[in-house]
């Protein structure tokens, strides 16, 4: 059925760096429609992966699937464009510009990759329907005319991912999205990559594992560089050695 479609999927992947294995033979899979967090404990390969992924690094082996096609050997500009978009890859934030502003720049950008202009703001008012939908979607109705700067901190965190929705991903990856943020924004964000979800499948890496456990519904569990665990957060935060591992670190 069409919740459970793979759209990213990585096999055997394995990446060494000068004779050290950050990454040891992890397979995933991520469904369209669901919430894949990616935890363990500082050094476990987290990063690595996403920057396997997202084709930042070459992996040492293995194969990576995008929508069907192998993009293992694709350069990341072009991974971006099929699909597969970062969250920090464009979080060119412009803060005098106001949300709707920052929205309408980043839609007519081409891979989102660069902080490119291509056109005046001016010539941008085609973009004014696609730019207001993208804000309802993310809560930001209130704050359309607001500059970025003015925004609180979740709040420029909520623009940074609509401004990454503009380059239409399939999937979302979200390196520790409420990093640094308060209870209330977390709550909020948690809401927003909850709906964002419904039309997309996102990746996380997330510390906060309460968050984790509200909103994700697959977890995968890194520890040096290999799967420890896999399922949903009741199943993993069961298991006796990813128990061990957090009380390890
Ligand atoms: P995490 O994000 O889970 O904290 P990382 O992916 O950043 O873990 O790191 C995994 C391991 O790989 C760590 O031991 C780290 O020191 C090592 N590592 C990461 N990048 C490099 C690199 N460019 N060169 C050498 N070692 C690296």
């Amino acid at each position: 059925q069409k919740e459970s479609r793979v759209v990213l999927s990585a096999r055997g992947l394995v990446k060494e760096f000068a004779g050290f294995t950050a990454v040891n033979d992890v397979n995933l899979d991520i469904h369209h429609g669901r919430i894949h967090a990616l935890i363990g404990p500082n050094g476990a390969g987290k990063t690595t992966v996403f920057n396997l992924l997202t084709k930042f690094l070459q992996p040492t082996r293995g194969r990576i699937e995008l929508l069907g096609s192998d993009i293992t050997r694709t350069p990341p500009a072009k991974v971006a464009r099929m699909g597969l978009v970062r969250s920090f890859q464009i979080s060119a934030v412009f803060p005098n510009l106001t949300v709707r502003e920052n929205v309408k720049i980043a839609l007519q950008r081409p891979s989102g990759l660069a902080r490119q202009f291509w056109l005046p703001l001016s010539s941008l008012d085609r973009l004014d329907a696609r730019a207001d939908a993208l804000i309802d979607e993310l809560g930001l109705a209130g704050w359309r005319d607001h500059r970025a700067a003015d925004l609180s901190y979740g709040r420029k965190r909520v623009l940074e991912i609509a401004t990454t929705l503009a380059l239409e991903p399939k999937v979302l990856l979200l390196d520790e999205p409420m990093a640094g943020m308060g209870q209330e924004d977390v709550a909020m964000v948690a809401d927003i990559i909850r709906n964002v979800a419904t039309e997309r499948a996102v990746l996380m890496v997330e510390h906060n594992l309460s968050v984790v456990a509200n909103i994700c519904h697959q977890v995968t569990v890194l520890q040096r560089g290999e799967i420890l665990a896999e399922g949903d957060y009741a199943t993993v935060s069961a298991d006796p050695r990813v128990r061990t591992a957090y009380m390890g670190n």
